[in-house]
């Protein structure tokens, strides 16, 4: 009898993405193989033929066979902003005939628009849409979802989307959801009513909104922009956040030199995201402290922008995450499967490194890389049954899901029933 107990077997896996190993085209892949987990964690990979005499599975084990098919890692999508009301479809359409996203939010529109509708909303309201589009996530195979705050601007409307991300978090775990991680952005833009007083908007965050909200967010994120906060503002938010005990993101360099990128290595940020605009020496400034590069190729896709070049950051040896950054105005899209191709068409990636940036990558986006982001003994088992055989598919099919089953903490949180 083999020590290593079992509750849950998926058998006869075609091919078992693993995503171990170190480079970052590195899969780790075991054809025909076998996964063993145990009170929802991962206990036994390996070939098919080996399961039989290293599992003693419980009396009450279940036994899925994969029929051959592809097995992944869950996605880990890093950057998502889900709580917001209202709809900024028309602005979308006045974008396609010229007006800039810039010039939208200098007329009090853009995210200020979002911000206008969110504090109207009430928390019932907030909750029920978020987990709509929460839902959406896992239909593309997101297992874990970082979600922001940033449309409140004001103390209630940021306390009550925190307690709407609070209520995700509770909902996903009676329900086999997506793991949710929590971020504070309070500093996303100013708010009109501070327009000609932002030091008081800082100030406001600084002393009150991040010691009430310390140790509900895991994470504090700054728009570190020429239309948001300059680098002084964001580094004394984030220094007192991280003095909270915050983990710190930045959203830097996305529509210009921001400093953003530097400020994020000077605080040895968990990541800094967008990163159109990039010198070698701030490359170099991320790769030394560590921060991971998170690219949201479907920010570029619906501004019509350059795309940032992924190629040059994984040369430069940065670990590259790949993250949705669904939002009301620069990208409406929960597919991670989409970014898996759009970083492939459009960012230099190659199809194994896009995988990995979009599994284990935002895994260290998210600080959860000892937990989630690769199929190996230990870590939660996140998985994701995929309707075809290999994962070239993947970035191959543009927008339709191929996924047929996703489990969460060994459980199956989706089924092809429900996609
Ligand atoms: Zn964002």
């Amino acid at each position: 009898m083999s020590p290593i107990t079992a509750d849950r077997v998926w058998r006869h896996i075609g091919q078992l993405v693993t995503v171990t190993g170190d480079g970052p085209a590195e899969l780790g892949i075991i054809s025909d193989a076998a996964l063993a987990a145990h009170a929802g964690r991962i206990v036994w990979v390996g070939p098919d033929t080996e399961v039989d005499k290293s599992i003693t599975p419980s009396p009450a084990a279940i036994v899925y066979d994969a029929e051959g098919r592809l097995v992944t890692p869950g996605f880990v999508d890093s950057h998502t902003h889900l709580v917001w009301a209202g709809s900024r479809a028309a602005e979308f359409h006045e974008r396609l005939s010229g007006t800039g996203y810039t010039a939208q939010l200098g007329s009090g529109r853009g995210i200020l628009s979002t911000v206008a509708a969110t504090r109207t909303a009430s928390e019932e309201t907030l909750f029920a849409i978020a987990m709509e589009r929460l839902r959406a996530c896992l239909r593309y195979g997101s297992t874990t979802v970082e979600v922001k705050t940033g449309y409140g601007l004001d103390f209630a409307t940021e306390d009550r989307s925190l307690r709407v991300i609070e209520r995700l978090a509770a909902h996903s775990r009676a329900t086999n959801g997506p793991r949710i991680v929590s971020t504070f952005m309070g500093a996303h833009v100013v708010p009109a009513e501070y327009r000609d007083s932002r030091t008081k908007y800082v100030r406001l965050i600084v002393d009150k909104m991040l010691p009430a909200f310390a140790g509900r967010a895991r994470f504090c994120d700054v728009f570190c922009e020429d239309i948001a906060f300059d680098v002084d503002e964001s580094r004394a938010i984030l220094g007192r956040a991280a003095e909270l005990g915050y983990g710190i993101k930045l959203h830097a360099n996305q529509l210009g030199p921001s400093g953003g990128a530097l400020l994020a290595a000077e605080l040895r940020a968990a990541s800094a995201d967008h990163l159109d605009h990039l010198a070698d020496d701030e490359i170099g400034a991320l790769r030394a402290a560590g921060v991971v590069a998170t690219l949201l190729p479907g920010c570029s896709m619906t501004l019509r922008e350059p795309y940032p070049d992924g190629r040059r950051l994984i040369d430069a040896g940065l670990t590259v995450a790949l993250a949705t950054d669904y939002n009301p105005g620069t990208c409406a899209c929960e597919n991670m499967q989409l970014m898996l191709s759009l970083a492939c068409l459009n960012m230099g990636l190659t199809i194994e490194e896009a995988l990995r940036a979009a599994t284990l990558g935002g895994a260290r986006a998210l600080r959860l890389d000892h937990e989630v982001g690769s199929l190996e003994p230990g870590k939660w088992c996140d998985l994701l049954v995929w309707n075809c055989a290999s994962y070239l598919e993947l970035g191959y099919g543009l927008g339709a899901s191929r996924l047929h089953q996703a489990f969460i903490a060994g459980n199956s949180g989706l089924s092809a029933a429900a996609l």
